[in-house]
């Protein structure tokens, strides 16, 4: 039988949030320096409804994705329980395998690792993490030392229990964790597998985004009596971001990508795209065009991708252009802007791309390029946010004459008109200009090779560059606009 915990309110950190102080917990003083240090005070959703549960050794079917918490509330309450493993012993006979976390991607294996390392600083309990792309030898050391938790991907797992490397007949948890994604990628064998060397008597944990039949197919095969928790999934996106849909077609996304970097004075974005080889070319036209960029997507190595998300997260580079799996669950969070160069084939994408930004209170921009073949998808997104959306022209800072150019532009607010055109009517969708642009001469700024801007340490590229992509012929007397950003106040 299966006891259901269900929560209605939206799975971020949000007013909503029911408050419970993490001191309510009574967790071992170790685990609560850690947390507070952290800045937790109160509990999110997931870990509010997890904690008590895991703390009582029951086994859980939770439904949350990455960015609601998840990660400390199963990493707490499993912690909490092993402490009375812990031991000071440098014998790597003392510290076994206790607990066992399987993720699907390098990237998430090491992102809950960091999180788990953080959780148990102040403990005796070691932990480390395995996933594959990297030499297996540093991995193999760790093993050898002894880690009460181990967080792994599938497949390197099992080359290091083939190896001998591990032992795991003394698990006594097991996480599974982003289980749907797990399945997605075809890691199914490769988790009966790992199952069937751990010990019948433990406690299993699986959280997914989804229940699917297969998902649920998956808990009555490994869990036992568990408690189903869900926290629901918002489809809400967050009063805090200015969303815009412009229409724009082709190259001239590119365009707009600049001059709305430009016009808002945004120091770093991400930029989603539908295809990793989209990705790649949009990373490589970005960088050409001055702007320092890097690409997440599945076919960079494991190193690259590291240092993608390194490079990012230290604000080396200001956009990071990525996919939806590749960006699907990294921690990254409150970027100032998130722009949909690609709309997203999936409505609900829309809502995750555009998370990433506006998030505890900060405002946050999110726009999105619409081309004519995009329209089905923009009604998908009304259908899903109950909202109209407005389609709006991009107006080009070197396409308005001169009095225009010391007003405001893309800022949401169609201000100029020509004399003799009436201004159109702003919930009506229709591709302002008569004239698409990539019809016109390609520009031959774009053959010319990349000149690093002047000061890059202290501005974004597109403040300090001197060239101007996709600008045609425009008069040296023309200042930059990043003034202009400054007066858009919000509406
Ligand atoms: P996760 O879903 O576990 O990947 O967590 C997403 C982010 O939220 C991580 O950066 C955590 O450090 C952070 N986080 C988790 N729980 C809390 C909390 N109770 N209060 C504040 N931040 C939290």
């Amino acid at each position: 039988m299966t006891e259901l915990i269900s929560d209605s309110v939206s799975n971020e950190l949000t007013a909503d949030t029911p408050i419970m102080a993490f001191a309510q917990l009574q967790l071992a003083a170790p685990l609560a320096r850690a947390v507070a240090e952290m800045g937790y005070e109160s509990m999110t959703p997931i870990q509010a409804q997890a904690i008590p549960v895991v703390l009582q050794g029951r086994d859980v079917m939770g439904a949350a994705q990455t960015g609601t918490g998840k990660t400390a509330a199963f990493a707490l309450p499993l912690m909490q329980r092993m402490l009375k493993h812990e031991n000071a012993s440098t014998s790597p006979a003392r510290h076994p395998v206790r607990a066992l976390v399987l993720l699907p991607t390098r990237e998430l294996a090491d992102q809950v690792a960091d999180n788990i390392k953080m959780y148990g600083q102040y403990t005796n309990l070691r932990s480390t993490v395995v996933f594959g792309g990297i030499d297996m030898k540093p991995q193999t050391l760790e093993l050898k030392k002894g880690v009460e938790v181990l967080v792994a991907t599938p497949g390197r797992l099992l080359d290091h229990i083939e190896a001998k490397n591990c032992v795991l007949n003394q698990v006594e948890y097991v996480v599974l964790d982003e289980a749907d994604r797990m399945l997605d990628i075809g890691f199914l064998p490769d988790l009966q597998r790992i199952l069937s060397f751990l010990p019948k008597q433990r406690t299993t944990l699986l959280f997914s985004a989804t229940f699917s039949p297969e998902i649920k197919r998956l808990a009555n095969s490994y869990l036992q009596d568990p408690v189903t928790i869900e926290v629901a999934r918002s489809n809400a996106t967050a009063s805090t971001v200015e969303q815009h849909f412009y229409s724009v077609e082709g190259d001239d996304k590119r365009h707009a990508l600049h001059q709305i970097l430009k016009d808002r004075g945004i120091k770093q974005a991400f930029v989603f795209v539908n295809s990793k080889l989209g990705c790649a070319r949009l990373a490589r036209s970005l960088e050409r065009e001055g702007l320092k960029t890097t690409a997440l997507h599945g076919d960079k190595s494991q190193d690259e991708r590291l240092k993608a998300l390194e490079s990012f997260k230290s604000g080396e580079v200001d956009l990071l252009v990525a996919t939806d799996v590749a960006a699907r669950g990294l921690d990254i969070k409150d970027v100032p802007a998130v722009f949909n160069f690609d709309i997203p084939f999936h409505a609900e994408d829309y809502v995750h791309r555009i998370g990433r930004t506006g998030r505890a209170g900060q405002s946050g921009l999110a726009v999105t390029f619409v081309s004519k073949s995009d329209l089905r998808l923009v009604t998908e997104i009304e259908k899903l946010l109950k909202t109209k959306v407005v389609l709006e022209p991009v107006e080009f800072e070197e396409d308005l004459p001169d009095i225009r150019k010391q007003g405001r532009i893309n800022d949401g607010r169609r201000l100029y008109q020509p004399d003799h055109v009436s201004a159109p009517r702003a919930d009506k969708r229709e591709f302002a200009r008569a004239e698409p642009r990539h019809s016109r001469p390609a520009d031959p700024f774009f053959e010319k090779p990349y000149e690093p801007s002047l000061s890059p340490e202290t501005a974004p590229a597109w403040e300090v560059s001197a060239v101007k992509p996709g600008s045609r012929n425009i008069s040296s007397n023309i200042k930059t606009k990043r003034k202009v950003a400054a007066l858009f106040a919000r509406a």
